[in-house]
């Protein structure tokens, strides 16, 4: 479905953004990965999925903007890079917040700005931003990463009303707990902030948030990207599509 599409996907050495890389390789896509981690796993990935790879920080924007030259013409963009950190606001370093505000919501903005002209005069595009369960509720001691992701369905509302009638899409998808590095990490921050055990943060912070009482899997969000990528949600834009057990109907 995606042949002769080529994609570039930010934080996909790892989690969500390796499953997004993965499905959008078995569709027939050229996949362009990017994202920190070891050298040696990293190329491994690139034989695995015939992929290229660029190790961009993206907390930086001229290393973007060189990334984005290097890499040309993109067709799917899938801004996925995060961190996280969880503090009380108070006890928040400023430098975190620097840091979930460049990674999570500018990098975003520096990758669109270069890769929509490419877009445009292919007269296609597909950009999708990862945002979260958190781009529409908060939790308390995430300032930073809230108020980032709230901002990316912002700024990805916005470029999908410029982009209308480019045959340019941009929407976000919006998972709630996916079992990833990501999480796994938060858990003892998150048990010295609410003063809780391992387990106690597993099922009355984590799962208790999620009505299905079980953590999304990262290839199922993998899949909404791909049918976000296809034909068929050629009319699908400035969405953010939740696939969270149902943490937001509440
Ligand atoms: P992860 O930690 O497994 O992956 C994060 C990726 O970002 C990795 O590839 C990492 O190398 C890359 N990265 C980190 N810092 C970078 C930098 N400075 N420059 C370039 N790349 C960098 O996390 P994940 O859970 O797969 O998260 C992916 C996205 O999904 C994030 O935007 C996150 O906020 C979002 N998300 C995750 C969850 C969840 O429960 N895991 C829920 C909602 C949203």
């Amino acid at each position: 479905m995606l042949k002769n599409r080529r994609a570039l996907i930010t934080g996909s050495t790892s989690g969500i953004g390796l499953a997004i890389a993965r499905a959008l390789v078995a569709e027939g896509a050229e996949v362009i990965l990017n994202g920190l981690g070891d050298p040696a796993e990293i190329e491994a990935l690139c034989d695995e999925l015939g992929a290229s790879y660029n190790g961009a920080n993206l907390m930086d924007a001229g290393a973007i903007a060189q990334m984005m030259a290097d890499v040309g013409p993109i067709d799917i963009l899938v801004n996925n890079a995060g961190m996280q950190h969880v503090a009380a606001v108070e006890d928040f370093p400023p430098e975190k917040w620097d840091a979930i505000i460049a990674l999570n919501l500018s990098a975003a903005f520096h990758t669109t700005r270069a890769a929509v002209p490419g877009m445009k005069a292919a007269g296609w595009g597909r950009i999708i931003n990862t945002a979260s369960a958190h781009s529409l509720a908060a939790s308390p001691f995430k300032c930073a990463y809230v108020a980032a992701k709230h901002g990316l369905t912002g700024f990805t509302k916005t470029i999908a009303l410029e982009l209308a009638t480019c045959g340019i899409t941009a929407n976000c998808i919006s998972p709630g707990y996916v079992w990833t590095p990501l999480v796994e990490n938060q858990i003892p921050d998150t048990m010295a902030a609410r003063g809780m055990t391992r387990d106690q943060v597993m099922n009355d912070v984590l799962l208790a948030k999620q009505p299905t009482k079980s953590f999304v899997l990262p290839e199922d969000v993998a899949a909404l990207a791909v049918f976000l990528c296809g034909d068929a949600a050629r009319n699908i834009t400035g969405a953010n599509y939740t696939i969270d057990g149902g943490w937001t109907a509440e």
